[in-house]
């Protein structure tokens, strides 16, 4: 008992010092309260009286998660919540002791832990979770595509035999073979045909062959990515009717759609968005919240920083988007296609550690639709470390090099964009350099600095 004492004290003292220097200290407190304490996080996280839900998948869990916290937050609930970039064993520890009493006293209503995939083996180790929510499995920057089996595997390893409920994308085909795999009771959420289905594939797309037997799948439509209305024409491996079911979306300013027989508005753009919707809805209301509580949550829910954040200098809109990998950009850039509007494009890339070095991976992305006339795109400005490569696959994607500009300093780069010819301008940027867009961006619209950063902080490793 005085052990963990000792470790929460010198945690906290972490986190307070390391908030007055203006960053979290997410990483360092937790490491050294399990180096103090090697059974804290079991410890805290039995104190736990409803239950563990961890979200994991490759893009997307940091919105469903905050969505969740949110509802579970307005329903009345107290909840531990990790921030991302501080998703690994040592920040998950540090967020239970962020919200613990010194004598770990303190109860919660439920734990809400985002993580990478490779980590809920080690974490289910430590917290007895109920439930797991996998958002998508896409190939990240530099993974190839025997990483992602990998990948799947490891959950798949990680969960069999234990007392826990998955919740699935029905729309994924990648996720097929879990239910086998693991033999635990699924739960999933997918989308009905949509106004913006298509039916080839456009985006970069993993799961071409089928989990079950190794044959190539057959889509009868394409939500984007590999998500969509697909069928195995040997072994019949198909799409699991979604128990929570998204129809009638309309994407524009913001997501209008229904989830099974609830209507639900928000003020987030795209259709990656509407997945993290789906899937927010869909847990919460399998754990008996009330349609009225999720309804109210997901209108009032925010967009964080670099999630489809919106600014606006003097009478322009502009809206930040991180990018990190392929199938992220061709959703942004997907996003901000379905705003009609004429548009100004800032496009920052960076190729430091947090970025992935190998910026390769713009190749993978699909970025022809920005040369159609539809885009309605006035001006496009390459930035960041790499905005020469920027230029070049942009070039390759038939953009008009006349509207390509090259400023690789961000500052001026913005104020180039935003002083252009469209509407409202989109300032899309990889991890290290969205937090200097950020402050840039606030500055511009006449905020002081940025002390608090809304909903999560996602810069602590940059
Ligand atoms: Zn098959």
């Amino acid at each position: 008992m005085l052990r963990t004492i000792i470790a929460i004290a010198a945690a906290k003292i972490i986190i307070n010092i390391s908030r007055r220097f203006g960053n979290q200290g997410t990483v360092l407190a937790g490491r050294v309260a399990r180096w103090l304490d090697p059974g804290i996080l079991k410890k805290l996280a039995a104190r736990v009286t409803g239950e563990v839900i961890i979200i994991t998948g490759t893009n997307g869990k940091t919105t469903t998660s905050n969505m969740i916290a949110q509802i579970l937050g307005a329903n009345g609930n107290s909840v531990v919540h990790n921030q991302a970039g501080a998703n690994m064993l040592n920040g998950i520890t540090t967020a239970f002791i962020a919200a613990s009493s010194l004598k770990a006293s303190r109860h919660w209503d439920y734990a809400l832990l985002e993580t990478d995939e490779a980590n809920v083996a080690p974490l289910l180790n430590e917290v007895n979770a109920g439930q797991l929510l996998i958002t998508n499995f896409f190939r990240d920057q530099l993974d190839r595509y025997g990483e992602l089996d990998r990948t799947i595997r490891l959950i798949s390893e990680g969960v069999r035999g234990r007392d826990i409920r998955l919740w699935l994308n029905a729309d994924d085909p990648l996720m097929s073979a879990l239910p086998r795999d693991t033999g635990l009771p699924c739960s999933y959420y997918g989308f009905a045909a949509t106004a913006y289905d298509h039916e080839a594939q456009q985006d970069s797309r993993e799961g071409r062959y089928c989990m079950l037997c190794g044959e190539e799948i057959e889509y009868r439509r394409f939500h984007f990515a590999q998500l969509g209305a697909y069928r195995c024409p040997h072994c019949g491996n198909s799409n699991p009717a979604p128990d929570y079911l998204g129809s009638d979306l309309q994407l524009g300013h913001e997501i209008v759609m229904k989830v099974n027989d609830i209507e639900v508005n928000s003020p987030y753009q795209g259709f990656y968005n509407a997945y993290n919707i789906l899937a927010a809805v869909a847990i919460t209301k399998g754990m008996g919240i009330a349609d009225a509580v999720i309804k109210e949550a997901i209108a009032r829910f925010q967009p964080q920083a670099g999630r489809m954040e919106r600014f606006t200098v003097g009478i322009k809109e502009a809206t930040l988007i991180l990018v990190k990998n392929p199938t992220g950009f061709d959703q942004s850039l997907q996003a901000l296609l379905n705003d009609r509007r004429p548009k100004n494009l800032f496009l920052a890339l960076n190729d430091n550690a947090a970025d992935g070095r190998d910026i390769s991976w713009i190749w993978d992305a699909e970025l022809e639709p920005l040369s159609s006339a539809e885009a309605e795109l006035c001006m496009l400005v390459c930035s960041g470390l790499r905005s020469g490569d920027m230029a070049v696959r942009l070039k390759y994607a038939g953009v008009a090099t006349d509207l390509i500009q090259i400023e690789s300093d961000l500052d001026s780069g913005i104020q180039k964009a935003l002083g252009g010819p469209g509407k409202v301008s989109y300032i899309l940027s990889t991890y290290t350099a969205l937090f200097k867009c950020r402050k840039i961006l606030l500055r511009l619209q006449g905020d002081p600095a940025p002390s608090a950063i809304p909903g999560e902080r996602i810069y602590g490793k940059s």
